[in-house]
């Protein structure tokens, strides 16, 4: 369009737009070929195949709001053993209604849908990969890789706002919180994100600190779904809520109404959220990690508060003799706990959080 046409339409575009007070033109959003409408929802089914014969799909809902608004991405079924946030991805294809939404919902209801279907704690078991230590990905890797590929180039750089939503895998005994990426170079960034995970009703935020140098810089690796969107300048934030691959209706829920919550915060949304009266903020996670294999048996729970030195669990060899024992290393909250008896040497088993004071 030559310019002078341009400026001369400018007038009469911006007289449109503040005609109608409260509405603003909306056009449709165009996600893999197709357009969303103004007000409505689309479920896509992505296919992805790579040169060893594994062929992926992803379900993704897009919820186009009536009136303009920000984009927020969202994942759930990064890991596909983690059903509490699937479920709560499952119930906001009704919940988030388009025709009462300012902006765009991105949903992946499962971005791995071979561990779901396979029953696969950690990794998808058509490349024994983890999608959550794959990112950004490769256009030409295994399934797995061309999955993170994929949301890292058609998902994350859509967003405004990205959220990864995550619970305790089969093994892990987790306490609920959100948690948000920050960085000294990204002040900005780092706010908002922690903006979202503030508005979100966990009374625990963890902040993932990114303190390497070069974090920021092309090629580092983000391994990370959530870090791949702050790489990308994006204000990131997870959700943890769950534990033990265990579906408990009263975490589903908290998960949902944290999307929603979130939708309100940053005006997407109409609606008014409670404040957390009492949040704690974890400014250092300490993990504890088993010297052997064998047996682990825990001794608290996740969300217990532990002192230093306090013992929390004990690991014994495969003949039921105590080799290890498992105390505090500081003060704090037990983020994270074992649940299950199978442990490697060198692998966490307890997480303690300390908490800024
Ligand atoms: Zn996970």
């Amino acid at each position: 369009m030559p310019n002078e046409v341009r400026y001369r339409l400018l007038p009469t575009i911006a007289v449109c737009l503040f005609a109608i007070p409260g509405l603003q033109a909306q056009a449709s959003f165009q996600f893999n070929g197709t357009d969303v409408r103004p007000g409505t929802k689309e479920h896509f089914t992505i296919k992805i195949s790579d040169n060893d014969g594994n062929k992926a799909q992803v379900p993704i809902t897009v919820f186009h709001g009536q009136s303009a608004g920000p984009v927020l991405g969202i994942t759930a079924g990064v890991h596909g053993y983690e059903y509490a946030p699937i479920l709560a991805g499952q119930q906001l294809i009704n919940r988030i209604n388009p025709a009462a939404l300012s902006g765009t919902v991105i949903l992946v209801q499962i971005a791995n849908v071979g561990s779901f279907l396979g029953r696969s704690p950690y990794t998808n078991p058509m490349d024994s990969k983890n999608l959550n230590r794959t990112f950004p990905g490769n256009a030409e890797g295994s399934v797995t890789e061309r999955l993170a590929h994929f949301i890292s180039t058609k998902v994350i750089p859509r967003s405004d706002y990205f959220i990864d939503m995550h619970s305790g895998d089969a093994p892990e005994d987790l306490m609920a919180y959100s948690a948000y990426y920050q960085h000294d170079d990204k002040p900005e960034i780092s706010k908002k994100g922690r903006m979202i995970a503030e508005s979100m009703g966990y009374d625990l935020v963890v902040v993932f600190k990114t303190t390497t140098k070069d974090y920021m810089k092309d090629g580092f690796p983000s391994l990370y779904c959530s870090a791949e969107a702050f790489k990308q300048g994006i204000p990131a934030a997870d959700i943890e809520c769950g534990r033990l691959g265990m579906i408990e209706p009263h975490l589903v829920d908290k998960i949902t109404t944290a999307i929603e919550r979130t939708l309100i915060s940053l005006g997407m949304a109409e609606g008014k959220i409670e404040p957390v009266e009492k949040m704690a903020v974890v400014k250092e996670r300490l993990y504890i990690e088993s010297e052997h294999e064998g047996f682990f048996y825990p001794l608290k729970s996740s969300g217990d508060y532990v002192l230093k030195g306090m013992k929390v669990g004990y690991v014994t060899d495969l003949f039921n003799r105590t080799v290890q024992e498992i105390h505090a290393t500081e003060n704090g909250l037990l983020l994270f706990i074992l649940g299950t008896p199978p442990v490697n040497k060198g692998e966490s088993v307890a997480t303690v959080a300390v908490i800024e004071e």
